[in-house]
């Protein structure tokens, strides 16, 4: 019995029948890999890579790259390691790389992916680093854009990933252009992953860095949760994984509907993750795709979290 119950809390992330949902670990760089470990990740779901180019003057170099990316491979043998490549602009401003022109609209800029258009170099630099990391890795290291709103872009950045020597190229899905056309998408990349708190500023038009529409980034909006079942469902329809690695994973009943709306992974910062390994244990797979038309079947945030916890017996 104690075995059952250490493994519910720290084991591998499961539906009470038996459904497997990997739950991973966001972290920022080598510091937080403790933590991911202690709350039993199982790997990392979303390495934010641009804290090593943040506050600094010039790029990092290729060793510096690859020593960091080492550190966090090295710390998840057998698992997987999803490295975001570096995500600048808006909310993430780099010193040393402004925008190149005015940008009265931080949000809708030249940011993420884009800013790779104009400055291939730094993305050649950060792909070669991260193939140097993963050769030897006791992990499986799986790259992603941030910030793609087509195919095109996706197919520029998975050419790229090839050329680099990596062996799984993925990209984010946090404009609602790309969850519009996450078939397409999935046909052209290895993965999908949902990055639900920048999907939810672009659904709604809300500046995620203003505070007074906090009510319009709620994860629970049936529009976001429409935009996540067309990602889950166009990423199935070619048998590739769709996670989730906003914050909207972290939340125990969400994830449950996450998982009702098809979702394959789970990513968060890891001290949630104990609570939404207990919430996925407590359900049927079942369960939690009722719980999902459930709440996809109301019009409101507040609606759909009491439609879809009403559905959820084995909340806390
Ligand atoms: C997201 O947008 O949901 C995401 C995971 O990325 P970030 O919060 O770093 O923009
Ligand atoms: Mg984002």
């Amino acid at each position: 019995a104690w075995g059952a119950a250490l493994a519910a809390a720290t084991g591998p992330g499961a539906t009470s029948d038996g459904h497997r949902v990997p739950l991973l670990a966001n972290i920022g760089g080598p510091r937080d890999v403790a933590a991911a470990l202690e709350h039993g990740a199982e790997g990392v779901g979303l390495y934010r890579t641009e804290f090593l180019f943040l506050d600094r003057a010039s790029a990092p170099s290729m060793e510096e790259q690859e020593a960091a990316y080492r550190e966090v491979l090295n710390a998840f043998p057998g698992g997987r390691v999803v490295v975001r490549t570096l995500d600048a602009g808006a909310d993430k401003p780099l010193a040393f790389l402004p925008p190149g022109g005015d940008e009265p609209n931080p949000a809708l800029g030249e940011r993420g992916l884009r800013l790779f258009r104009t400055h291939p170099e730094i993305m050649d630099t950060q792909l070669t680093a991260l193939a140097r990391a993963a050769s030897g890795a006791p992990s499986r290291v799986e790259v992603m854009a941030p910030m793609v709103a087509g195919v095109e872009e996706a197919a520029w950045f998975a050419a790229a990933c090839g050329a680099a020597g990596l062996p799984s190229a993925g990209v984010m899905v946090e404009i609602p252009s790309a969850a519009l056309r996450a078939s397409d998408l999935a046909a052209t990349v290895d993965f999908l992953s949902l990055g639900t708190n920048d999907l939810a500023q672009y659904a709604f038009a809300a500046d995620r860095q203003v505070g007074a529409l906090a009510a319009l980034h709620d994860p629970w909006q049936p529009a976001l949760l429409d935009l996540v079942a067309l990602a889950a469902e166009g990423a199935g329809e070619h048998g590739k994984p769709c996670g989730v690695c906003g914050e909207a994973a972290a939340d125990p009943a969400l994830a449950c509907v996450l998982v009702g709306l098809g979702v394959t992974s789970l990513s968060m910062s890891p001290p949630a993750l104990p609570a939404v390994r207990a919430a996925l244990s407590r359900h049927s797979r079942e369960e939690c795709v009722l719980a999902a038309r459930a709440a996809r079947g109301t019009a409101s945030a507040a609606e759909a979290r009491a439609a879809a916890r009403s559905r959820l017996p084995g909340l806390a």
